[in-house]
């Protein structure tokens, strides 16, 4: 068995968490700037039609008493490591998927014994960080994920095996992995407008409609998910980007900001005891046009001024000769968090060079 977990309207409940005025309130976390967007709305936000990714002027029409809350992405990291923690207490295997949404193996864990597990995990959450999390418990990890959205907010829904193909029938076609909005609507066009009607196409039509992937669409629709959970996938990169208020043309003025994206970058990378020898940049133009430059160091780093200047090499190289810079953003990969290693991988290339 394997549980899916989801904590409901992440940002916006640790807001609502830290700041008693915040509760039971419409709210919106979102940035400052004249394009912010809804990253997270709160329940109570909700039932007015504000949703994540709407931009927030839209959500202040929706909802005229909205209060608006600015990001706190090192509250997130620490809250979402200490219900990480809880995952890790009796579950075979974490694979998280972001800070608040992780698959747990269970082994050979029948389904009452998944599902008191997965009652635990959502009791001490709620107990000891003060959030409430909601999950799925399937066979597979679509199933259980499905099951987790479908609990939503605060509930457990258990899928008995055998029963997913029952369960996810009646569903829309679009709620299965794989199946966007450009698919849903040309399965719509062939009268295939549920996740049933997917488990029962014909080979033919299945081929017709998905090429070689059509049986694997077709078993999944089927809740025949073998996927296994992956023990979490160290971290690739860190970066850090930002979208300006007004474009930007002035080099002054993008050192200085670059100077402040290094500086974020490092300090993560410090909080993570991480350092990575790539350092990047990324430039968004006013015509939309991205720019991506990067260079490589002899050691990994997690120094902000090496990072900074690193990041201005890559920023001259790019040329941009007084064009107008909408975003621009600095990343940090070839991630290591094992010093030793590094060592290691100097020592053989002296050997290599001897
Ligand atoms: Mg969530």
């Amino acid at each position: 068995m394997i549980a899916h977990f989801d904590i409901d309207a992440f940002y916006a409940s640790v807001a609502q968490r830290d700041d008693p005025n915040l509760r039971g309130k419409p709210l919106a976390v979102a940035g400052a700037s004249r394009r912010a967007v809804v990253l997270t709305a709160s329940y109570e936000a909700r039932r007015y039609g504000v949703r994540s990714a709407m931009p927030l002027s839209q959500a202040k029409e929706l909802c005229s008493t909205l209060l608006v809350s600015p990001p706190n992405f090192t509250r997130y990291r620490e809250l979402s490591a200490a219900v990480f923690e809880i995952f890790a207490r009796g579950g075979d295997a974490v694979e998280g998927l972001s800070l608040d949404e992780a698959f747990v193996a269970l082994g050979s864990r029948d389904l009452p014994q998944a599902v008191a597990y997965a009652q635990g995990v959502r009791a001490a959450v709620q107990a000891e960080i003060g959030l409430t999390i909601s999950a799925g418990v399937a066979s597979g990890k679509m199933p259980a994920k499905i099951a987790s959205d479908d609990a939503k907010p605060d509930g457990l829904i258990a899928i008995e095996p055998g029963r997913e193909a029952a369960y996810l029938a009646p569903l829309p076609a679009g709620r299965l992995w794989g199946i966007g909005p450009k698919t849903q609507n040309r399965l719509a066009a062939r009268g295939i407008t549920t996740i049933g009607a997917l488990a029962e196409l014909s080979d033919l039509l299945a081929y017709e409609l998905f090429g070689r992937g059509g049986k694997a669409v077709r078993e999944l629709a089927r809740g025949y998910d073998n996927r296994k959970v992956e023990v979490d996938r160290p971290t690739r990169s860190v970066s850090s980007e930002e979208t300006f208020e007004y474009d930007i043309r002035d080099g002054a003025e993008l050192h200085s900001a670059l100077r402040s994206l290094s500086a974020d970058v490092a300090r993560r990378l410090v909080d993570h005891r991480l350092r990575g020898s790539t350092i990047g940049v990324k430039i968004k133009l006013s015509s939309f046009t991205i720019i991506a430059r990067q260079t490589q160091l002899a050691v990994a780093t997690d120094d902000a001024a090496i990072i900074e200047r690193a990041a201005l090499r890559c920023l001259l190289r790019a040329g941009l000769d007084g064009a107008a810079v909408r975003l621009l953003g600095v990343r940090v990969a070839s991630i290591t968090d094992d010093p030793l290693r590094e060592l290691s991988l100097f020592s053989s290339d002296a050997i290599r060079r001897v």
